[in-house]
């Protein structure tokens, strides 16, 4: 698997530059890459910039939830890691394994994401997958109590009136 990005120059060459999985996952060089110099004109005027998809797995997790200064590209984390396919990993990684507790808050958060996404749906609402999380979240009420006040509100207002019902 290669990892790519692609940046683009105001003079409009585009240049491919190969960085590593770890280096495409947590976008670490990202800002040298986009303050390069264009092999053609010689400036560093970036335009602009496609960064690589890497698809997050155990060992990338792991080294994410124990460094600080490791983020997932620059959006919102909890938005990346809020994907069907992750659940297991996440808890997998919240059950078995020490990592920060920041990073705790972020995986609790990404699985209420999936749980408001299913829910606020235009199509018809995936009720067997937002009943698991429902019920997994409810085993782990210690890291829901922590992840509280970082949770988005508009996320929270939907997701944590579910996890009072019994
Ligand atoms: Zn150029």
């Amino acid at each position: 698997m290669k990892y790519e990005y692609n940046r683009r120059c105001e003079c409009g060459h585009t240049e491919a530059i190969e960085v590593t999985r770890k280096e495409a996952c947590f976008n670490l060089k990202g800002h040298e890459i986009w303050r390069k110099k264009c092999p053609k004109c010689g400036k560093s005027n970036s335009k602009s910039m496609s960064a690589p998809f890497v698809e997050i797995e155990k060992d990338l997790l792991l080294e994410w939830g124990n460094n600080e200064n490791y983020r997932f590209l620059d959006q919102d984390e909890d938005l990346i890691l809020a994907r069907e396919s992750y659940i297991d990993l996440i808890l997998d990684v919240l059950d078995n394994h020490q990592i920060l507790q920041n990073k705790r808050n972020i995986l609790i958060g990404a699985l209420c994401v999936i749980i408001f996404d299913n829910v606020e749906t235009d199509d018809k609402p995936n009720q067997d997958l937002i009943d698991r999380l429902i019920k997994e979240l409810k085993k782990r009420p210690d890291d829901v109590k922590n992840a509280e006040s970082w949770i988005s509100d508009y996320i929270a207002e939907v997701v944590f009136p579910m996890l009072k019902e019994s």
